[in-house]
């Protein structure tokens, strides 16, 4: 604590107190939240930088509350993790995308993606192949047509199971792609390592770009030296929040495959995305 006189200091307190007041609220409310039909997942499209088609589409898990309103994954996500409620969500959000991506191939013959965001208290408190294979099954969704995004820290947090489960996983069929790629910290040996297929580059570099003729040097060093290393290994790259026209041609430039951001579309419920996948976006 950083004392800059006794109001300082109690202020501080305060400020705390309030932040610990308003976890405790928010873990409370978010225990209800799927029974009470508070959840729902909404949809953005990934789009294939040569041919413009709609490739991929994430799901994204939204939380309205009937007082407060709409509450951002990055804070009702964490809550969720450290209560355990992630398990029962994850396993819905999953389910719910198998069964929309199943519908979507049915009605309007998209042979594209499903992806799912996947948190690392899925992979230590449950089955997690199980719960796949599980969705799977009840929506009839060809593994193939699915693909699972976890982030460096998920795969550094547990190697052994996670290895495990991985390669379980990709057995079945089911893509793997590891998300915010180059913000973990970790070493590259995993990405040769593990049976991933994709690698999203995190949006804080695809920011750096924001003006391709004066972009500095190193957002440039980096996307390209991590293209360099997807290509070497055989991985596809994504490239996240992508913004502006400038951002979506110089990703392109540098090779990336798909690229997902504002420019394309912002994440949309299941009835608006249906309506740009058959579109091929011109590019
Ligand atoms: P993420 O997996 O990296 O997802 C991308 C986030 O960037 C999404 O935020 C998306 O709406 C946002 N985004 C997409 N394009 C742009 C862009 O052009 N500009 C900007 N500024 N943002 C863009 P969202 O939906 O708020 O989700 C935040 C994070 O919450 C996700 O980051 C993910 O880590 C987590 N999350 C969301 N849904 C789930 C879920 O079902 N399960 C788990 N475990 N985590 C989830
Ligand atoms: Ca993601
Ligand atoms: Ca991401
Ligand atoms: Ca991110």
């Amino acid at each position: 604590i950083k004392r800059t006189g006794r109001n300082g200091v109690r202020r501080f307190d305060a400020t705390l107190d309030q932040a610990l007041e308003r976890t405790a609220f928010l873990t409370r409310e978010f225990q209800s939240a799927l029974s009470k039909e508070q959840l729902s997942i909404v949809y953005q499209p990934i789009y294939h930088l040569k041919t413009g088609e709609l490739s991929k589409v994430e799901a994204l898990a939204r939380w309205t509350h009937p007082k407060f309103g709409e509450i951002s994954p990055t804070i009702f996500i964490p809550i969720a993790e450290a209560s355990g409620q992630i398990v029962p969500v994850g396993r819905w959000v999953l389910l719910q995308a198998c069964l929309q991506g199943q519908q979507w191939g049915e009605d309007l013959g998209w042979e594209g993606t499903v992806t799912v965001n996947v948190s690392p208290v899925q992979f230590a408190h449950t089955d997690f192949t199980e719960q796949v294979k599980e969705a799977l099954r009840l929506s009839g969704l060809p593994a193939h047509k699915l693909e699972l995004e976890l982030t460096e820290g998920v795969i550094m947090q547990n190697p052994t199971l996670v290895q495990t489960a991985l390669h379980s996983l990709r057995r079945l069929g089911v893509e793997i792609t590891v998300d915010d790629f180059g913000t973990g910290y970790s070493s590259l040996a995993y990405l040769r390592d593990l049976p991933i297929g994709c690698i999203k580059i995190d949006r804080s570099f695809i920011d750096d770009l924001a003006s391709p003729r004066r972009a500095p040097q190193y957002a440039v060093a980096l996307i390209t030296a991590i293209v360099s290393i997807a290509r070497t290994l055989d991985l596809q790259v994504v490239a996240e929040g992508v913004e502006t026209q400038e951002q979506m041609e110089a990703v392109r430039g540098f090779g990336c495959d798909f690229a997902q951001g504002y420019f394309f579309a912002r994440p949309l419920d299941a009835q608006h995305l249906a309506g740009l996948l058959k579109r091929v976006q011109p590019l």
